[in-house]
Parts: C-alpha cells; sequence; structure tokens
C-alpha cells in the first residue's frame, strides 16, 4: 500500500519529534525504558516510511525499452530516503537487468529547503554525466526530470548496459557516499567512494547516441539525443550542494580525488 503524503507526512514529524527528545541535553535524564521505547518506535516508523514509498517512474533503458521505476520521496527533503546517513534499507528499484544506477541534480530556483532536518549531499544544480562510466562500451544514459512536491527540479541520469560491469567500474548512486562492493558470493566486503568529476558538457554525448533525454512528464517516455533539450534554459550551481539546518552549503565538485574515506582491505 503506498502511503499518501499527509500519512508520510505525519511519520516525518513524529521522527524529527523523537530524534529532537534523543538528541536533547535532557535525553541523558531519560529512564532507559523510555529511551529503548522510543528507539523501538523510531526503527518501526522508519520500516512503516521505508515499506510505502511509492516508486516513481523515473526513467527508461535504451537498450530494452523497459520503464524504470525508482523508490522515491518526492515530498520534500526532509523524509529520510534523502538523508546522507540512510538509517533504514528502501526497496530495491524496479528496472530491467541492464539497468545500473543513477546520479541525481537538484535545482530549488529561488527556494531556500528549510525542512532539511539531517544532512543531504544533493549535488549540483544542473544535469550532468559521469565520464569514466558512460564511456565504457556499450553504456548509455538517459537524463529525465522529477519534480518534488515543493517543485524543485530533479535532474537525474541513469546508466544501462547491455553487458554486466564489474562493481569497481560503477558509481555509488545520488544522495549516497559509497557504494557496497560485494564479493564473489555476493556479500558486501567492502564500500567505495568515487569522487569522478562531473561533466556538464552534454551536447557531444547527445550527438555519439551514447546519452538521451525524456521530456518531462512525457507518459510515453520517448528518448531522444537531438537539441534543444528539456533543461537547456537551466541556469544553476556547478558546485556540490550539501543540505542541513536549513540552508544550502556550496562546497567544490569532485574531481578524481582518491578516497581516502574509509579503509580498504
Ligand atoms: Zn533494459
Amino acid at each position: 500500500m503506498v502511503q499518501t503524503s499527509s500519512q508520510r507526512e505525519s511519520i516525518k514529524n513524529r521522527l524529527r519529534e523523537i530524534g529532537t527528545i534523543l538528541w536533547s541535553p535532557d535525553a541523558i535524564d531519560l529512564e532507559r525504558s523510555a529511551r529503548q521505547s522510543l528507539k523501538r518506535e523510531e526503527r518501526n516508523l522508519l520500516l512503516e516510511y521505508a515499506e510505502n514509498l511509492e516508486q516513481v517512474e523515473a526513467s527508461k533503458c535504451p537498450i530494452c525499452g523497459e520503464t524504470v521505476r525508482i523508490t522515491m520521496d518526492l515530498g520534500g527533503l526532509h523524509g529520510p530516503w534523502w538523508w546522507k546517513r540512510s538509517p533504514v534499507d528502501f526497496p530495491a528499484d524496479m528496472a530491467c537487468e541492464h539497468y545500473l544506477f543513477y546520479q541525481g541534480a537538484i535545482n530549488f530556483g529561488d527556494r531556500i529547503p528549510t525542512e532539511v532536518t539531517e544532512t543531504v549531499i544533493a549535488g549540483p544544480g544542473a544535469p550532468f554525466i559521469i565520464e569514466r562510466v558512460l564511456g565504457l562500451p556499450d553504456v548509455r544514459a538517459v537524463v529525465s526530470q522529477l519534480q518534488t512536491e515543493l517543485q524543485d527540479r530533479i535532474f537525474l541520469t541513469t546508466y544501462f548496459s547491455p553487458t554486466a560491469l564489474a562493481p569497481m567500474q560503477l558509481h555509488q548512486f545520488w544522495l549516497r557516499e559509497k557504494l557496497p562492493i560485494p564479493n564473489e558470493d555476493g556479500d558486501v566486503e567492502f564500500t567505495e567512494a568515487f569522487f569522478d568529476p562531473w561533466e556538464f558538457n552534454l551536447a557531444p554525448w547527445f550527438e555519439s547516441k551514447k546519452l538521451f533525454w525524456i521530456q518531462p512528464d512525457d507518459a510515453t517516455q520517448t528518448l531522444s539525443s537531438s537539441t534543444p533539450n528539456f533543461f537547456s534554459d537551466v541556469s544553476a550551481t556547478l558546485m556540490r550542494q550539501v543540505l542541513g539546518a536549513g540552508a544550502i552549503e556550496l562546497r567544490e565538485a569532485p574531481f578524481g580525488q582518491k578516497n581516502t574515506m574509509y579503509e580498504r582491505p
């Protein structure tokens, strides 16, 4: 059962209340049983929120034509789906075997996303591609637009390949800092953070038919590579938007630096 916006809102509000109690300086005075009960409630709310998130028709595979349905929360950036610190597992996206991952950008226009309660790494304000991946033979990608209920424009770039790629050839998903890398048995062995530069000059990629776009609100999801495209008018930051405490902080975009964040085996 998909939640209504108001059901999702009430879960988010209660999660915020619980977070405020548990993280306040007075939390030390809470009885152990009260603390445990709040944590249990928080866990249950997170599970309910995640299980009932919408699977949005977000892209389309250029190889087989199947629609990609991505588990998302378009209700505003205060939902746990947006958080850098992923507190719960979300249902898998529904897509064909060619689907690899998606990256994204978000354009707030004049709006300041004051609803944000936890850190969100939102990417830049305009669509981009990751050349290391799209440059691989036969890999293709699609730029599509979604809109949050607060009218922010999300630009997703979804990657596809007709053949399986090694996990280290991929990239972490939008909003996430790292990609779990499985071993041959499928168990997560370590996590990797990729810092590939963002390429915003998309014209050559459209021309070479490696990259396509879908007109927003096109129910048929027709893939196009002609110009102009629907985001030709976008003027936005190309820096990394990090959101938190009701403000947008602009940080340096990735430039191919090495991953120094995590120990590797
Ligand atoms: Zn496919």
